[in-house]
């Protein structure tokens, strides 16, 4: 394996070439697998490959995917789990018993379902805020002194908008930190540490590896030294959850076209927000990409390229239109996830009755087909 790293290389170029990483056995242009779960050692006991002892601690193909992460999250340092909620629980388990936390309400259910159970088991105290309330969530920081505020943007599947840079000052003045889960948009279009977030997690499973076949997650730091990290790497050694590397390795492969699948899927969830916004069965279109969203101005500010594959609208005519049109959608696959290059719909309120959504939302994640024939198939679902 070698690599080259050159501060000039635009994520384009990072991600297509996997940052410079090669096969220096084989002269292949692609990185290799290493399955090897153990590492030999010379004859005075010292590794034969640096770093490289048992795969549970680090792996190559693992190794791999945080360089290359790392540098298009303009990162210190990543690390890989074996799933989403795997980072999200790695960060949680860092805090003492006794400690405050500052959770954004509505935010994926998955992540908030956790940590209402982790905090409740573990003696840490829950705060829940709407964190594009940027005031509110200040003052929450201001008299609680959080060691730990969570943010998520833009949210899903309400698709808020939070002030990354706003959050992390108001956490930061009082000792805390900021973690952002950074999944809709993928570092192609924010690079939440440079707006001062200290960790960015990411469930890998959706845009990063993009082809909904890896089941992935992943945290990146601003400072490799901080002691939430060092307690994250521990942690991740001793509780094993790490992330094998025929995942890793594929997970690298997708990477590869990230910014090339996100920009096409930027595209096609704008066009699809648009017409939504004029179609007579639809109450309300939730996509940051629209002059008419709430956060509109501040994803235009903190968003680079588009901003996302993430689509949320409101049908008129509650349950019962949202489940007739999501049933006649023939492109659309009717399954969960988001990210992936095939479109995909939900109807959330189903998954998750009892959290406040919408009987009339549908949840889209845009994929990268020809944008009239999604156009299309929306058009025949709804009735044009
Ligand atoms: N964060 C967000 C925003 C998600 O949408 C999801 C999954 O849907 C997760 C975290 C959890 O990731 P995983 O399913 O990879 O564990």
């Amino acid at each position: 394996m070698s690599s080259k790293n050159h501060p000039d290389h635009k994520p384009a170029t990072i991600a297509a070439q996997a940052g410079g990483l090669l096969d220096a056995e084989t002269g292949g242009v692609v990185p290799p697998i290493h399955p090897a779960t153990t590492f030999l050692r010379d004859e005075g006991y010292a590794p034969v490959v640096d770093g490289n002892v048992y795969s549970r601690t680090a792996s190559p193909n693992g190794r791999m995917v945080e360089q290359v992460l790392a540098m298009l999250e303009g990162a210190a340092d990543a690390m890989v789990f074996p799933s989403g909620m795997a980072a999200v629980a790695a960060v949680f388990r860092t805090l003492p018993a006794g400690a405050t936390v500052l959770v954004q309400s509505q935010i994926y259910w998955g992540t908030t379902t956790w940590i209402r159970d982790f905090c409740t088991r573990r003696d840490v105290q829950l705060i829940e805020v709407e964190a594009s309330d940027t005031a509110a969530f200040a003052a929450l920081c201001a008299a609680h002194k959080p060691a730990l505020a969570w943010i998520e943007t833009p949210s899903n599947p309400w698709l808020r908008i939070v002030d990354i840079a706003a959050c992390a000052q108001a956490v930061q003045a009082h000792g805390g930190l900021l973690v952002a889960d950074m999944t809709t948009c993928t570092p192609v279009l924010t690079q939440a540490l440079s707006f001062g977030a200290d960790i960015v997690m990411h469930s890998a499973t959706k845009g990063l590896n993009g082809h909904s076949d890896v089941l992935a997650g992943a945290l990146s730091v601003r400072d490799s030294e901080a002691a939430v990290w060092q307690a994250i790497r521990a942690d991740r050694d001793m509780a094993g959850a790490v992330l094998g590397p025929f995942e890793a390795w594929l997970l690298l492969r997708g990477m590869r076209t990230l910014p090339l699948r996100v920009e096409r899927m930027s595209q096609n969830a704008q066009k699809l927000a648009e017409y939504l916004h004029d179609h007579p069965a639809v109450e309300t279109v939730l996509y940051p990409g629209l002059p008419q969203h709430i956060g509109h101005d501040l994803a235009v500010a903190q968003m680079s390229g588009g901003f996302g594959p993430l689509l949320s609208f409101v049908l008129k005519g509650g349950a019962e239109a949202a489940l007739g049109a999501v049933g006649r959608l023939q492109l659309f696959h009717r399954a969960t996830s988001l990210g992936g290059v095939e479109s995909l719909v939900e109807h959330r309120h189903t998954i998750e009755p009892h959290t406040g959504i919408p009987e009339g939302l549908l949840r889209l994640s845009v994929g990268i087909e020809d944008a009239g024939n999604l156009v299309d198939d929306l058009g025949q679902a709804l009735g044009q």
